[in-house]
C-alpha cells in the first residue's frame, strides 16, 4: 500500500547556514578572529566558536547575540533548501524538529517567524521545538547531528535516518549500517528516500 511519509527536516546546520550565522554574530560584535572569514568556510569539527579561534567569554557573547529578539530572523538558508524543501512537501508530510535556545526569549517565536517570510504560515505550524527529537515519529529523519540520529535509529528501527553532510561530521562511524549520509547535501536524493519509505508502505515502529 503506499502512503504518505512523514519526513522529519531539522533546520539549523540542514535548511540553515547556522556557521554563517555564527560567524556573522561574532563579526558583528567586533571580534578580529572572524574578520576575514569566507562566506562558505565551516569548520571541521562541532564548535564554530572553538574553530574561529574565540575566547570563552567572546563564545559567550556571540551566543547572547544571536539570542537577541529578531537576531535569529537573520539567519539564512542553504542556497536551493527552501525549494529542495518545498518539493519533498508535494508528497510527503513534513515536520521540522529544532531544538530551542533556552537562553533567547523570542527564539521561538523568530524562528516561526522565519518560516513564515522563507515558506508560510502553515509550513511554520509544523515546527517542533524539542530537547528529544527522538521521540517524534517519522519514516525519515534528517538531522546535521550524529547524536541526535543515533538516539532517532535506536527508538525506530526501520526509519530511514540521514545524516545531512556537513565538513564537522564527516569523520562519523555508523555510514550505511546504523545511517545514511549522502556524499553532499543534495535534495534530489531526499526525494528517492523518501518515495522509497512511502513504496515500503510499513511505518516504523518503537524498538524500546
Ligand atoms: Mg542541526
Amino acid at each position: 500500500m503506499k502512503i504518505k511519509p512523514i519526513v522529519l527536516i531539522d533546520i539549523d546546520g540542514v535548511i540553515t547556514n547556522f556557521t554563517k550565522f555564527y560567524v556573522d554574530c561574532a563579526k558583528y560584535l567586533g571580534f578580529p578572529a572572524a574578520h576575514g572569514v569566507d562566506e562558505d568556510w565551516c569548520p571541521k569539527h562541532w564548535n564554530v566558536g572553538q574553530a574561529l579561534g574565540l575566547k570563552r567569554y567572546q563564545r559567550a557573547a556571540v551566543w547572547h547575540r544571536m539570542s537577541e529578539p529578531n537576531v535569529a530572523q537573520t539567519i539564512e538558508p542553504y542556497p536551493g533548501a527552501i525549494e529542495g524543501v518545498t518539493q519533498v512537501m508535494q508528497y510527503a508530510d513534513v515536520y521540522f524538529p529544532t531544538q530551542p535556545i533556552y537562553e533567547s526569549s523570542t527564539w521561538e517565536y523568530d524562528r516561526y517567524c522565519w518560516f513564515k517570510q522563507h515558506f508560510n504560515e502553515k509550513v511554520a505550524d509544523r515546527l517542533i521545538f524539542t530537547k528529544d527529537k527522538s521521540v517524534i515519529f517519522g519514516h525519515v529523519f534528517i538531522d546535521d547531528k550524529p547524536n541526535h540520529i543515533r538516539d532517532w535509529k535506536k527508538r525506530w528501527g526501520t526509519g530511514t535516518a540521514v545524516l545531512w553532510p556537513q565538513p564537522y561530521n564527516a569523520d562519523v562511524l555508523g555510514i550505511g549500517a546504523e545511517f545514511f549520509r549522502p556524499n553532499e547535501p543534495d535534495w534530489r536524493w531526499v526525494h528517492i528516500r523518501a518515495a522509497e519509505a512511502a513504496h515500503r508502505g510499513e511505518a516504523p515502529s518503537w524498538t524500546h
